[in-house]
């Protein structure tokens, strides 16, 4: 029997998490189908921390059992067919059913995901798995680390053993990242990327037998790997704390040659900046619908040394989104021109800054601090004439390229405070017209 780990549970699940994982411990030994807490959230409840998203294992239809948790329960349900997954979100109804006080901060959403255990096997090296339904115990097998392979088991009696046949708990004690067999990173080469997350979140090791995988022929399975999966890695380090150290790592394995020979020259220093969204002063950024702002912003700042062919190559090969390769193509050509625009004037800056993304000015101005850039973002990019081809109209002209001649001057003079009133603008407009 495996150490009883409720009182665990009990201390480190606030609010109606316990009792949730109580009700659904009793529905699954109701149906007689052995119920875990499975992965990351045993780990990160073996280490205090706080885990809203739980992962269980059933040893039956997840589906099945999720269906029949919402009839009884409340709340949405998930099914992802393809999977054998699904995920239940219980709402405030099930909630109140639990006689325990709910949530302090409303913000809180609980979603528990079910799966079915599972095993599964690689068609070949990098392949996505094909997957077969077993017990628990392969299920676990199948992991990444010895400290994402533990379980607590919950419809037991009594509730919340530990199922720990990897020793996880030993690594994770001793702070050691751990692969479960030699071929692991041949099976799934992102897990190299996974070490180097777990292990600069933690501030874990990776054990030497681990680093030493890390070999030729994982390379080789690494620079063939889909482009998207790859930028995911990349992706969730983006989404870290402390993505700097993480970046570093993946520099000093030498791991990132195989993704493409030019992320060598990539700098994770830059990501030492806040890359939390800034103020709505700075106005609107747009980005690809695929990836946050921060990952955006990740990509953009640590691709910021690469010259626009090189980002472009590493663009190609990470399946990035078209927008993507231009911001951060655009970032890097703004930085190293932007010594060539001391003493120019706010309209030559915002004139020229017009054609490049928000996202792009933003982050070179995060890493110069050059006050222009943030001018034009908090400021000069919204301002504009009172007169606007429409008006043109109104006057009887006729709509010609001199148009837009007429309103960039005008827009000019407001940049550059040769008008301030509406009334200077229009003087202006008539000399304008005149002369035309
Ligand atoms: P995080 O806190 O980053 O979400 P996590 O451990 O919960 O960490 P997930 O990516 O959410 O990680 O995956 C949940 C679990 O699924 C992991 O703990 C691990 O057991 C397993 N897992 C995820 N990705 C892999 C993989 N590539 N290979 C093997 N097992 C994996
Ligand atoms: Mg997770």
């Amino acid at each position: 029997m495996g150490r009883n780990l409720s009182g665990l549970l009990k201390g480190s699940l606030a609010g109606p998490r316990l009792e949730l994982l109580h009700l659904l411990a009793y529905q699954a030994s109701m149906l007689r189908m052995p119920l875990f807490l499975v992965g990351g959230v045993v780990r990160d409840i073996l280490l205090g921390r706080r885990v809203n998203d739980f992962d269980l294992v059933l040893e039956g239809n997840s589906a099945q059992f999720a269906e029949y948790i919402v009839r009884k329960f409340g709340g949405k349900i998930h099914i992802h067919s393809k999977f054998g997954t699904a995920t239940w979100i219980p709402n405030e109804s099930t909630i109140k059913r639990l006689n325990v006080p709910a949530f302090q901060d409303s913000t809180s959403v609980l979603s528990f995901d079910l799966i079915s255990s599972r095993s599964e096997t690689y068609e070949h090296p990098g392949a996505l798995p094909t997957v077969t339904r077993s017990h628990i115990e392969d299920d676990l097998r199948r992991r990444d680390f010895t400290i994402n392979a533990i379980a607590i088991r919950l419809d037991g009696d009594p509730f919340g053993e530990l199922f720990d046949p990897m020793n996880g708990e030993v690594d994770l004690v001793a702070g050691v990242i751990r692969v479960l067999h030699d071929l692991s990173f041949i099976d799934d080469p992102t897990r190299m990327f996974r070490a180097v997350r777990y292990a600069g979140r933690y501030g874990f090791e990776i054990a030497p037998e681990t680093s030493r995988l890390m070999n030729d022929e994982a390379h080789n399975i690494l620079s063939q790997l889909s482009g998207e999966r790859v930028r995911h890695e990349f992706d969730l380090i983006f989404e870290e704390d402390l993505p700097v150290d993480m970046l570093d790592r993946l520099k000093s394995l030498g791991l990132l040659k195989w993704v493409h020979p030019a992320l060598q020259a990539a700098d994770g220093n830059r990501l030492t900046v806040s890359m939390n969204k800034p103020g709505e002063e700075f106005g609107e950024f747009t980005f690809p619908d695929l990836l946050s702002f921060r990952q955006t912003l990740g990509w953009v700042l640590y691709l910021l040394n690469l010259n626009g062919s090189d980002i472009e190559a590493v663009g190609r090969r990470l399946a990035f989104p078209a927008l993507l390769i231009k911001t951060a193509r655009e970032a890097s050509i703004l930085k190293q021109e932007l010594p060539a625009f001391r003493g120019w004037k706010p309209s030559q800056w915002t004139f020229r800054l017009d054609e490049t993304p928000p996202l792009a000015v933003y982050a070179v101005w995060l890493v110069t601090s050059q006050p222009s850039l943030k001018e034009y973002l908090t400021t000069w990019r919204q301002i504009r004439p009172y007169t606007s081809g429409y008006t043109l109209q109104q006057r009887g002209l006729v709509p010609s390229p001199q148009f837009r001649e007429i309103l960039t001057r005008l827009r000019a003079a407001w940049l550059d405070g040769e008008v301030s009133t509406q009334a200077e603008e229009e003087m202006m407009l008539k000399g304008l017209i005149a002369q035309n």
